[in-house]
């Protein structure tokens, strides 16, 4: 029997990795004068993956990244114009309209019925109460925990908390790095619903014949796949 649902927001629930892609393509042209693109985009996520255990997930650390790409690949000349075009590229990003994704809100308000649900997500606190606000989905879920990473201890922990534990609960999630993985080694069962670009940090092959692990085209198909999964079919 499961009874907890963790659900992942970014890429799950709504579309958001393409809003990094678009915010990068401008960082890209606003310093095409110093550097050519692949050097450009490799020095950046060089950046990423340096600054991520200091700044955390999201748009914050995203920016700060970005700025000190620029004045590394200027060697110090980048014009104060253009870095505070970056941060304004970074504040669009904390404004940018939350579009669900499809049969997302049918499927949450399905499962909420019948199950504890839960929004398991990482990013900034304040850009991720912002989203979770406008897409009208809050009300619906029984917790929101906003984390600064997604590890097996993270979810054991979130999951002892609300339920019986991660043996009886299921995330779903287009990560397979951070929202299936994770659960797996944790015992529960982990749901891939692919969408979109995947961040070159956030990449992970899938696990060979795992028993728990399950992939959607779409969430359409969840609340008849937890179904089957308490039937033991
Ligand atoms: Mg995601």
């Amino acid at each position: 029997m499961l009874t907890t649902i963790g659900f992942d927001a970014d890429d799950t629930l709504w579309a958001n990795e393409a809003y990094f892609r678009l915010t990068q393509e401008r960082f890209v042209e606003l310093l095409a004068d110093y550097a050519p693109v692949p050097h450009l985009n490799e020095r950046l996520l060089e950046a990423e993956r340096r600054n991520l255990g200091h700044y955390g997930f999201g748009v914050k650390g995203f920016t700060l990244s970005m700025i000190e790409t620029a004045i590394e690949v200027t060697e110090g000349r980048v014009p104060a114009a253009v870095i505070s075009e970056l941060l304004a590229a970074g504040r669009d990003m904390l404004e940018h309209p939350v579009n669900l994704l499809p049969h997302a809100r049918a499927t949450v308000e399905t499962l909420s019925r019948s199950h504890r649900i839960l929004l398991i997500t990482k990013g900034d606190l304040l850009d991720q109460e912002r989203k979770l606000a406008a897409s009208g989905l809050g009300d619906l879920f029984h917790g929101v925990e906003i984390v600064s990473d997604k590890t097996p201890e993270v979810y054991t922990r979130i999951f002892a908390r609300h339920g019986q534990g991660a043996g009886q609960s299921l995330m779903v999630g287009n990560s397979m790095k951070s929202d299936v993985l994770p659960i797996l080694s944790a015992g529960g069962w982990g749901v891939h619903v692919p969408y979109g670009p995947i961040w070159a940090l956030d990449h992970a092959d899938p696990p060979e014949h795992h028993p728990r692990f399950h992939e959607l085209p779409d969430l359409g198909g969840l609340p008849h796949l937890v179904l089957e999964i308490e039937r033991g079919t």
